[in-house]
């Protein structure tokens, strides 16, 4: 639906309140939601990363108007059975262009998803496949599913309307349908996926993707590349362990992030910015020194500055995820 025929329905609808009964009104404006949708999304280009990994790189790291939520990479493996997706986007109209896109790459159908975890730039997309491609396995840890099945699915599609001025309107929330534990291994004909989780990372529920022929890793956002990550319900201890398990168990990698450029060093840099605020403010509570003053040494730090310049949202969130690091700290040294 073109954005004209929105704007029309919508004025339809703000029209038809003067006449309506509001029970009616009611009944008509969730059907009316039934068919708004959103404008498609501009396309953004394929690229390949390895023999069956190819992948989507969104430019923006947070969403806007703009950008219609266009803010996570969405990363694709092509297999002897069919096409694997690695994080689905952040509404249906991602997911459609991502299918688009797919589409001058390969014939083959998406046989199956894996949400890395339950924040909706990486799960809002599944839609798209399911309307495109039927019924298919949605993989997550099980914390995520019960997250994105529960009040945070409703909460992120709410959110990301609201971020990108309605462009994401028309988008459901489709929830994983398969559990995945640390350790699973999928095989797809020629490439086998082996799933990573080492507990509490960027959320309680990250599952790292490892295409194990290829060796690439889809981390999710346990890591990122020159965008901060959201920390809420994190952890800085449990993101170092989980870059120190990853490593030892998959070796050298090609690393994706949800945000930023895949490389080689992605847990290396990304760990050294996480270390520069996280030991800042270890030291900070070891010396007894106040959280604002602690926000102050973080900003000075050296592997902080290094990285501040060309992290996106840094000036926005740094306070924020100091005082969690912060608090962090706290809980660990007691
Ligand atoms: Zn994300």
């Amino acid at each position: 639906m073109s954005q004209l025929d929105r704007r029309q329905l919508l004025k339809l609808s703000l029209g038809a309140a003067g006449v309506l009964a509001l029970p009616q009104l009611t009944q008509f404006a969730s059907a009316a939601e039934d068919f708004i949708r959103g404008p498609r999304v501009k396309d953004h280009p394929i690229q390949q990363l390895s023999p069956h990994v190819w992948m989507i790189y969104s430019p923006d790291g947070f969403p806007t108007a703009e950008n219609q939520g266009m803010m996570a990479n969405i990363t694709f493996v092509v297999t002897a059975k069919g096409v694997v997706v690695l994080d689905s986007g952040a509404s249906v109209q991602i997911g459609e262009m991502a299918i688009r896109m797919m589409k001058t790459i390969t014939q083959k159908p998406v046989i199956a998803i894996f949400n890395s975890h339950y924040h909706g730039d990486h799960f809002l997309g599944n839609q798209a496949f399911i309307e495109a491609y039927g019924k298919m396995p949605i993989y997550a840890h099980p914390y995520s599913l019960e997250q994105i099945k529960g009040i945070e699915g409703n909460t992120w599609r709410n959110l990301m309307e609201r971020w990108t001025n309605q462009a994401t309107i028309g988008t459901k929330v489709i929830p994983p349908t398969h559990p995945v534990k640390h350790g699973d291994v999928f095989k797809y004909g020629d490439v086998t996926i082996k799933i990573h989780h080492y507990g509490v990372a960027h959320t309680p529920g990250d599952i790292c993707m490892e295409v194990v022929e290829d060796k690439v890793t889809h981390v999710g956002d346990v890591a990122m590349d020159d965008r901060i990550a959201n920390m809420d319900d994190g952890s800085y201890v449990g993101t170092f362990k989980t870059y120190k398990a990853l490593s030892q168990a998959a070796g050298e990698q090609l690393w994706i992030p949800g945000h930023g450029k895949p490389k080689k060093e992605l847990l290396q840099e990304y760990g050294e910015f996480m270390a520069g605020i996280y030991e800042t403010c270890v030291k900070a509570v070891q010396d007894g020194v106040d959280p604002s003053t602690a926000k102050n040494l973080v900003l000075k730090d050296p592997r902080v500055i290094k990285y501040a310049k060309r992290t996106k949202g840094f000036e926005g969130n740094i306070g924020k995820y100091t005082s969690l690091a912060y608090l962090e700290a706290e809980k660990e040294a007691f």
